[in-house]
């Protein structure tokens, strides 16, 4: 594989520090910012085949396709309802959902808007694509340069940390809104911590950065956008007992077999699944 050496996207620098490695590649901390990212990384070509295919060539392929999740749809339809009242979510608006991956996401909209928005979601990888249309979902894989000032909403779930420039791209996305149009986005709050910390895998070379609330609400803000709201979670790394059948299962886990720790249950700093709202500044142009 071409591997190409790349600065921090978001100084345009390439001071840098080693930060850990995985699976044959390395992370390092740019010491300005301290934006965490892949480097030398694999060309932007073959991030983009790897996306569409779902592998990921490392010392050990990956298969990043994954699988449809239930649960995700529930989780989903809590976060929208800490971040959005139903009277917001109003008929004749849109939302599109890019890298909709199996459509969890999509479907938490439809379900919390009471199917009042049209929810349209973009995938590059054809095995999601097809999983999605079986449930009916309109998704296919658009080119966003096409789609000038087309929605209210865009949302961008797991998808920041997979691609090369988000500054870029977030300047691209902004394009597809209208006048007024919201931005929703998730990713990880982590770039801070020490390596030791940080949630592993790091699935290299799939992760191509890692940010945190500073850098993703400044990039915002400098390309145009005010921040409405945002709240960090517990990351799904970890592991969360939710329910009677899980504290069962990792107590199993913990007193008998023995090989659960506390750090596992208790992790230092649970708190690293970012979402942002974000809103278009007004342009007194419109
Ligand atoms: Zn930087």
């Amino acid at each position: 594989m071409n591997l190409i050496p790349t600065s921090c996207y978001n100084c345009n620098i390439l001071d840098s520090e080693y930060y850990d490695d995985e699976n044959g590649y390395t992370y390092v901390k740019c010491v300005k910012c301290g934006l965490v990212y892949l480097n030398p990384r694999p060309a932007n070509e073959e991030i983009s085949a790897a996306n569409e295919s779902g592998l990921h060539k490392g010392e050990n392929e990956i298969n990043i396709t994954g699988f449809y999740s239930e649960k995700k749809v529930n989780r989903y339809l809590k976060i929208l309802s800490h971040f959005y009242n139903k009277n917001e979510l109003a008929s004749k608006m849109n939302w599109l959902d890019i890298g909709c991956g199996f459509g969890e996401f999509m479907e938490s909209i439809v379900a919390y808007s009471n199917s009042n928005l049209e929810v349209n979601g973009s995938e590059p990888n054809m095995q999601k694509v097809d999983s999605c249309k079986k449930r009916k979902l309109h998704v296919d894989f658009i080119d966003l340069y096409a789609h000038y000032k087309t929605y209210n909403f865009v949302s961008l779930l797991n998808v920041y940390s997979h691609i090369p420039n988000p500054k870029e791209f977030l300047k691209k996305i902004k394009e597809l809104l209208k006048p007024g149009g919201e931005l929703f986005i998730e990713t990880g709050h982590s770039s801070h911590l020490p390596a030791k910390y940080h949630h592993k895998p790091y699935y290299a070379p799939d992760h191509l950065s890692f940010a945190n609330q500073v850098i993703v609400e400044e990039i915002l803000k400098r390309i145009g956008f005010n921040i409405i709201k945002t709240k960090i979670y517990r990351h799904q790394q970890f592991i969360s007992i939710d329910s009677i059948k899980s504290f069962i299962y990792y107590c199993y886990k913990f007193f008998i077999k023995r090989d659960l720790s506390i750090a596992e249950i208790f992790p230092k700093f649970p708190k690293r699944d970012m979402y942002i709202r974000a809103k278009l500044v007004d342009d007194p142009k419109e």
